[in-house]
């Protein structure tokens, strides 16, 4: 188990026609989310700058790579948690990269919202100010099985 601190790393993001409904959710939010340590794709985070007064870290803007960049610090163990305002109605350019951030999100036990109503539960849970206990991926342990699975290979 890896204990997260009382301070989340949270990252935001917005599809372009959930970027209102984003600015809308924030602003309600401002309170709690200024408590915590912000990062998020580029247009997103400069909306939420611009917009709402949030201090943000910015990536590059989701289809240039933005959210792959999110998928790599969750790897290093920089997120802890993640804001995703999807679009479920239109087809993204960047879907792999979309789908890459949703596998790691899941494979390194990230609390992920991709909608409001989760938004709203993850905004309330008794853990956003509190210490939590996240499951750790051993990697040590599974670096070594996978040199013990090719350890015969000529
Ligand atoms: P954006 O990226 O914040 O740069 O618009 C979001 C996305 O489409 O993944």
């Amino acid at each position: 188990m890896k204990t997260i601190g009382k301070t989340k790393k949270i990252a935001l993001i917005a599809h372009d026609a959930m970027k209102d409904e984003m600015i809308e959710w924030a602003r309600e939010n401002k309170n709690e989310l200024e408590k915590h340590q912000l990062c998020g794709t580029g247009t997103t985070s400069t909306l939420l700058e611009s917009r709402v007064g949030l201090e943000m870290e910015k990536m590059k803007s989701g289809p240039y790579g933005g959210d792959l960049q999110i998928g790599a610090k969750i790897s290093e163990g920089e997120i802890d948690m993640i804001i995703f305002f999807h679009d479920p109605l239109t087809a993204q350019p960047h879907d792999p990269d979309i789908k890459a951030l949703l596998r790691v999100a899941t494979l390194y036990d990230i609390p992920i919202a991709l909608n409001r109503g989760t938004a709203e539960f993850l905004m309330s849970s008794k853990y956003l100010n509190e210490e939590f206990e996240r499951k750790n991926i051993d990697m040590k342990e599974l670096a070594k099985k996978r040199r013990e699975e090719f350890k015969d290979l000529k």
